[in-house]
């Protein structure tokens, strides 16, 4: 199976993955605020071994009165910062109508953690013949996320990266609970690749490293991870968000796994 447009290669197994690395790093800020903002972080993540630039457009926020994203500017800087930097991209798509325009920018589609059993998403999603990165709902057992991800492959398009990305439990010390028995359990019950997102998954920056490596030991393909040049004044997701030399650190101790 191949990610086009991606230089990742993986196998029937979704095991082994072929680029100049061997796991999938996406990374970037949780929302596009700017095209500087945007531009900078690419080129950072880019030089540290990214492949694939993360950046919300449209973003699915708990209160309306949040920043809910630059929606189709946004889109527009992320076409901008793709061409100028060579990275291929993933957004999420929140609404089937908005889905063309996503479609003509992203490389992966991302379907989020509130969307995961949108089956009207799932079955547009599964129409189209790139990637999609399908997030497990944050109240979803593995049966259901598995049973979101049939949605989309009964269409016709098997090309899913299972991202864990935390499920809500009693423990209220981190945003949600990393769940990372399911990377192995994914990976034999699907044969899909997982992506483990520690951003989301703890909500706080000193957790990133740790569960990171974690998740890549326990056989994770990729991750996903927040990085902002200046976290404290992000529009989103701040708190968990890294700060450049924090992602060049976790890239570094990361290294033993690629
Ligand atoms: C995101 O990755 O931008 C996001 C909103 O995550 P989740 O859907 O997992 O909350
Ligand atoms: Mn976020």
């Amino acid at each position: 199976m191949y990610i086009d447009n991606i230089n990742i290669k993986i196998n029937s197994c979704g095991k082994e993955i072929i680029a100049k690395q061997d796991k999938i790093m996406i990374s970037g800020p949780c929302a596009i605020e700017s095209y500087e903002q945007l531009l900078e972080t690419a080129k950072f993540v880019k030089s540290q071994g990214a492949n694939v630039l993360r950046g919300g457009a449209f973003k699915p926020r708990t209160s309306p009165n949040s920043f809910k994203g630059l929606k189709e500017e946004g889109l527009e800087i992320l076409k901008a910062v793709k061409k100028e930097t060579g990275l291929a991209v993933i957004t999420e798509l929140m609404d089937v109508r908005d889905l063309e325009k996503v479609y003509e920018v992203s490389d992966i589609i991302q379907i989020g953690s509130r969307n995961m059993q949108n089956f009207t998403l799932l079955t547009e999603v599964g129409k189209q013949d790139k990637p999609i990165m399908l997030k497990r709902g944050f109240v979803a057992t593995v049966k259901e996320w598995i049973g979101a991800s049939e949605y989309i492959i009964a269409e016709g398009n098997s090309k899913i990266l299972m991202c864990e990305r935390g499920i809500r439990t009693f423990s209220d010390y981190t945003r949600n609970t990393l769940d990372l028995a399911v990377v192995p359990i994914i990976k034999k019950e699907t044969n899909l690749p997982v992506i483990v997102d520690p951003s989301h998954g703890t909500g706080v920056r000193e957790l990133i490293k740790p569960m990171s490596l974690a998740g890549l030991a326990a056989g994770a393909d990729g991750l996903m991870i927040e990085v902002h040049p200046q976290p404290e004044i992000a529009l989103s997701d701040g708190e968990q968000s890294l700060h450049f030399n924090e992602y060049e650190d976790l890239m570094r101790d990361i290294k033993i796994f690629m």
